[in-house]
């Protein structure tokens, strides 16, 4: 609007205003009061916000359609209460003391005074205030043009009295279903938004699902969702509206500031500048108003914590129909949720990338360990080789063959590195196949108790094995639970002294199968567990370092428990043994 102008009066649509019945009551009052009392015009008319809207209004069709859910500034009602005479509930302000521009005020009958000296001027004004049960004005009753062409007597006056009492009640009752009426119809867009928000759907078909209850519950002709292109993620939403780039940014700038006072804001004819625009960002958003074809618009940002992240336009086509400060505050309470979903969709855009950049990383890493331990492997198989040759050799003798002898220990720890490493690189291999078929656990860990046996023996350990009688199913590669298995039970053989305890147990719990390796040996200081199972790990404890081994073994355990959606535990103490356990998923039964 500009400046000098005068605004249009705002108007309600009176039929979908409060309900059907509280509007009958209404309209009965005024008929009532216009009869009863001998008026021709008698309007009850509702407070909202700044403005009173003509609700009710008995009369000619005339002044009915020039009144009827019209406005008038409740700023130029109080003045004329104030200069009013007091009649009891009414108050009666003659032509000559009234100071508000009429026009505004309402409707001017089209009245000849008649020659009297009560006689009724077409801008004399009775009007009573209609109050809430906390004494707030709720809205006004306002008579004019008595039948007999007189100002109101006594007996006139004191029936009146009767009938503001009803239209108070009328009233009050009509509010309050309105109030019910339009918050319900919130509640159900807010809970309604809240339902998509929450949804694991991608942003846009969030925003999508979002505009149907959002143009329904706020009675909108047009909407417009937008998020703004953050870290490198693109803007979403409704498509562009085609508005200039100047008028788009200067729209975004009085958004973000409307996110961080928490208020929304209303454009439109009826509406005054709100105070957060400043000129040019005031002229954009006419600018916006007029290409859109709207009549009025409500701006609300969207945010969460303090970042404004986007903003929802809310318009109307007719001008003069308001916002109401219900609406106004739901609009507010659904961007939060509405919010909230944009800053989930963008962590999990997020996530996605990193578990993407993160499985890339890890073939490559796999990659690179496969590549460099194959070729390691033939080097390796020569330098075996020769020292085979030489360690034949009888007339090799004295330091000759102590350095053999020293290369042939270093060539097969470095063959031990290698396949390990292989081992790794496989189970590690994010493009390898996922968990497997259940399959029965005890044969596998029989095998590996097995193989393990000679070693076993030749330490003079115990080694014994407890297992339910029934099958034990579990979701495990055959292969991979032999090479955790065989892993963990070396280990328990390597760091047991001679004389020992080794018990293996396999058990059936809830959901899971658990397979624990408990020995009587060295045992691990708390500072080591910590680290067990990175690679190449080897404990500082000079009992550990004195065996032979690479640091991968249990590093290999865990990825291969891992990838079977399983985990592993130790519990330790130094001088008293370990306990590991793998806990590995059995299949669902029933
Ligand atoms: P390696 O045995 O080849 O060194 P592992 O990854 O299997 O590699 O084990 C890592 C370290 O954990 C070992 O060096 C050892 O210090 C410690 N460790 C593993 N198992 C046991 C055990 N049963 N008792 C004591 N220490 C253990």
């Amino acid at each position: 609007m500009t400046d000098g102008t005068p605004l249009p009066r705002p108007q309600i649509d009176v039929a979908s205003w409060s309900d059907a019945g509280s509007r009958d009551a209404l309209d009965l009052v005024a008929s009532s009061v216009a009869e009863m009392v001998g008026f021709e015009i008698a309007i009850i008319s509702v407070v909202r916000g700044e403005q009173m809207y003509a609700v009710s209004v008995e009369g000619s069709s005339d002044a009915t359609h020039a009144m009827l859910g019209v406005a008038t500034p409740i700023s130029m009602v109080l003045p004329e209460l104030e200069r009013a005479d007091d009649w009891g509930r009414f108050r009666f302000v003659p032509h000559d003391r009234l100071a508000a521009d009429v026009e505004a005020l309402g409707w001017v009958p089209d009245l000849t005074p008649i020659d009297a000296p009560d006689a009724w001027h077409p801008l004399d004004l009775l009007i009573a205030p209609l109050l809430d049960a906390d004494g707030e004005m709720i809205g006004l009753l306002s008579i004019d043009v008595p039948m007999s062409g007189l100002r109101p007597g006594p007996t006139q006056r004191h029936l009146l009295e009767r009938y503001v009492v009803q239209a108070e009640r009328a009233l009050r009752m009509a509010v309050e279903r309105d109030e019910l009426a339009e918050r319900i119809r919130l509640a159900e867009a807010a809970r309604r938004v809240i339902g998509f928000a929450t949804s694991q759907d991608d942003l846009e078909s969030v925003l999508d699902d979002c505009r149907h209850p959002l143009l329904e519950g706020f009675r909108a002709d047009f909407l417009a969702i937008r998020t703004y292109p953050h870290g490198g993620q693109p803007a979403a939403g409704s498509p562009s509206t085609g508005l200039p780039d100047h008028v788009v940014s200067r729209i975004r700038d009085v958004v973000r500031r409307a996110w961080d006072r928490q208020q929304v804001l209303v454009v439109g004819a009826a509406s005054p500048r709100d105070a957060l625009f400043d000129d040019d960002e005031w002229t954009a958003a006419q600018e916006a108003l007029e290409q859109t074809g709207l009549g009025s618009m409500m701006a609300v940002p969207l945010g969460a914590g303090r970042e404004a992240l986007g903003h929802v336009i809310l318009g109307r086509k007719d001008p003069t129909l308001q916002w109401s400060p219900d609406e106004r505050s739901g609009a507010l309470d659904v961007a939060r949720d509405i919010g909230q979903a944009v800053v989930n969709s963008r962590n999990l855009t997020r996530e996605q990338q990193m578990v993407r950049e993160l499985r890339r990383l890890a073939s490559y890493k796999s990659e690179v360990l496969s590549t460099v331990s194959h070729e390691l492997k033939n080097p390796l198989a020569a330098v075996s080789g020769y020292v085979e040759m030489l360690d034949a050799d009888p007339s090799i003798t004295g330091d000759a063959r102590r350095s053999i002898e020293a290369l042939d220990r270093a060539a097969r720890r470095m063959a031990r590195v290698v396949d390990d490493l292989l081992v790794l690189a496989e189970v590690e291999d994010p493009e390898r196949a996922g968990p497997s078929e259940p399959m029965d656990a005890l044969p596998v860990l029989l095998d590996a108790v097995e193989l393990t046996r000679v070693a076993a023996r030749r330490r003079n350990l115990v080694l014994e094995v407890t297992a339910p009688e029934e099958t034990v199913l579990v979701c495990c590669d055959a292969g991979d639970l032999d090479r955790v298995l065989t892993n963990l039970l070396s280990n328990a053989v390597k760091y047991s002294p001679a004389r020992g305890r080794i018990s293996v147990t396999l058990e059936a719990r809830e959901g899971q199968v658990a397979l624990t390796v408990a020995d009587e040996g060295i045992g691990i200081s708390p500072i080591d567990q910590d680290r067990l199972f990175t690679e190449f790990f080897r404990s500082t404890n000079p009992q550990a370092v004195a065996q032979p081994g690479t640091g991968l073994g249990l590093a290999i355990c865990r990825r291969i428990v891992e990838r079977h959606d399983g985990r592993i535990e130790v519990e330790s103490e130094l001088g008293v043994g370990s306990t590991f356990r793998v806990l590995l998923p059995s299949p669902e039964t029933g």
